[in-house]
């Protein structure tokens, strides 16, 4: 049953993955909720605070240029801006959310009009792909952050995707992802299981009417690297990665992990 994506050329994977996010856009956020018990919120209010964005120790505070891959709806990307202009005062910080898709950005730019002014003005919509983004589009060394949450397990070419992240963040610049991961305690493993491959599918029928795009996000957290292997990929592509260079959340159930540009 992990047959979604076998014998599928790039192209053909990127058009599937496309297709899942362009029928689940409009359902997405109430989805992540539903699935995960809330529990999303939880760990993407984790990532951005241990990322602390637009904290500075100069006055007038550096400038800051973070970019939001497969920033879908903005829900890493509003948190950034909410992090760096309320809880660190400081409004100098931009965040770009790219997408490929089309479908999820559009929500999240609806999304955004309820942000404060000032937070709008902090941010744009980029829609590119990850993994080959023309330096036209995004320069060599230009960001000091880059984010990707629960996007990467869904790119055709993760290494591809690891190479750009390093050629567009600047050195001492920081790549941070958040991702599912491998639940490291069996008798919760088990369980785990038993909830993502019957009931995800089944509330993605009853809830988006959409039974297949669910099926597929599933698997692609099942076909997923462990920890250690993706940890392993992020050095692999030029990555500095300190200690034990992830963190699990919630048995592992997700991962944070994190890499720095020489
Ligand atoms: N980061 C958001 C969040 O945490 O709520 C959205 C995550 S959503 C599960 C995954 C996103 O990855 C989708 O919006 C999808 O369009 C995007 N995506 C998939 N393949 C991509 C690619 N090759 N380049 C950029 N974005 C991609």
């Amino acid at each position: 049953h992990f047959g979604f994506q076998d014998g599928l050329s790039e192209t053909e994977k990127t058009e599937r993955v496309a297709g899942v996010f362009h029928s689940v856009a409009e359902s997405y956020d109430r989805m992540n909720d539903l699935m995960s018990f809330g529990w999303h919120r939880i760990w993407k209010d984790h990532f951005v605070s241990s990322l602390n964005p637009g904290l500075s120790s100069s006055s007038p505070p550096k400038p800051q240029r973070i970019l939001d891959v497969a920033g879908g709806t903005g829900d890493i990307a509003f948190r950034m801006l909410h992090h760096a202009h309320t809880i660190n005062a400081n409004p100098s910080v931009h965040v770009t959310i790219s997408d490929i898709n089309a479908s999820m950005l559009a929500v999240g730019k609806q999304r955004s009009l309820t942000l404060p002014a000032s937070q709008q003005a902090s941010l744009s919509f980029l829609e590119m792909d990850a993994t080959s983004i023309p330096p036209s589009l995004i320069p060599d060394n230009s960001y000091d952050l880059y984010t990707v949450a629960f996007g990467i397990r869904n790119f055709s070419n993760v290494p591809a995707a690891l190479a750009q992240a390093r050629r567009v963040l600047k050195p001492g610049g920081v790549f941070a992802c958040l991702e599912f991961s491998k639940v490291t305690n069996a008798v919760l493993d088990a369980a785990y299981k038993r909830w993502s491959f019957s009931a995800i599918p089944l509330i993605g029928q009853l809830v988006a009417g959409d039974r297949d795009s669910y099926q597929y996000l599933v698997e692609s957290i099942e076909r997923f690297p462990s920890q250690q292997e993706f940890r392993r990929m992020i050095q692999e592509a030029g990555f500095e990665v300190g200690g034990q260079g992830y963190e699990d959340l919630t048995g592992g159930v997700a991962a944070i992990h994190k890499g720095m540009k020489p």
